[in-house]
């Protein structure tokens, strides 16, 4: 068996999640505590036309002016994470799209907890490298996935990486 491969994703903590800084330094432990690097972490806002974008995907869905209209509602923290696997990793700590069902069938992932609605579901994860990718690219243009790779990935396996934590510290 080879071993797993380092990833890359893209993490949001929603504005739902962000009013609230207790549950929100919660879910950051959680993160830390699961073996996550956070390379990359930024608060920001989006706006509504950014919104749209950022979930184009689902322009014909029913929920598309809610979840554009709420996504762009507050703050929210972006956050590039490195694992082994942490698509799918984060994923599973997130728990199942829906709040709601999160509680019936996982009820001690992220969105049962943190969770208020279907729609007000804590965060977010990106669901493949290609996604990744595009969505690090969106909330980190300066950042390239490629390069950190090439730079990045020896100085992780050897674990000598660095790590960001510090939200907005040295950026405008
Ligand atoms: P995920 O965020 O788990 O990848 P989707 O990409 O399907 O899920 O949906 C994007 C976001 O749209 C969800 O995180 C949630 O905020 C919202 N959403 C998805 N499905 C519904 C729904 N049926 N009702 C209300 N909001 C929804």
């Amino acid at each position: 068996m080879g071993r797993s491969r380092l990833q890359l994703t893209l993490a949001l903590l929603k504005p739902d999640l962000m009013m609230h800084p207790v549950r929100t330094k919660e879910v950051k432990t959680i993160i830390k505590d699961n073996g996550f690097l956070v390379i990359q972490s930024r608060v920001t806002a989006i706006n509504q036309r950014e919104a749209e974008k950022f979930y184009e995907e689902h322009r014909e869905r029913f929920f598309f002016t809610r979840l554009t209209g709420y996504i762009s509602s507050g703050p929210m923290t972006a956050m590039v994470l490195a694992k082994e696997n942490s698509i799918a990793h984060w994923r599973d700590l997130m728990g199942p799209t829906k709040t709601y069902r999160a509680r019936d069938i996982a009820p001690t992932s992220i969105r049962a907890l943190y969770g208020i609605s279907d729609t007000r579901n804590a965060t977010h994860g990106s669901d493949s490298d290609e996604s990744a990718k595009k969505e690090i690219n969106f909330f980190f243009p300066e950042f390239n996935c490629d390069n950190w790779f090439e730079t990045h990935e020896v100085l992780y396996r050897e674990n000598r990486h660095t790590v960001v934590w510090d939200d907005n510290q040295g950026l405008t």
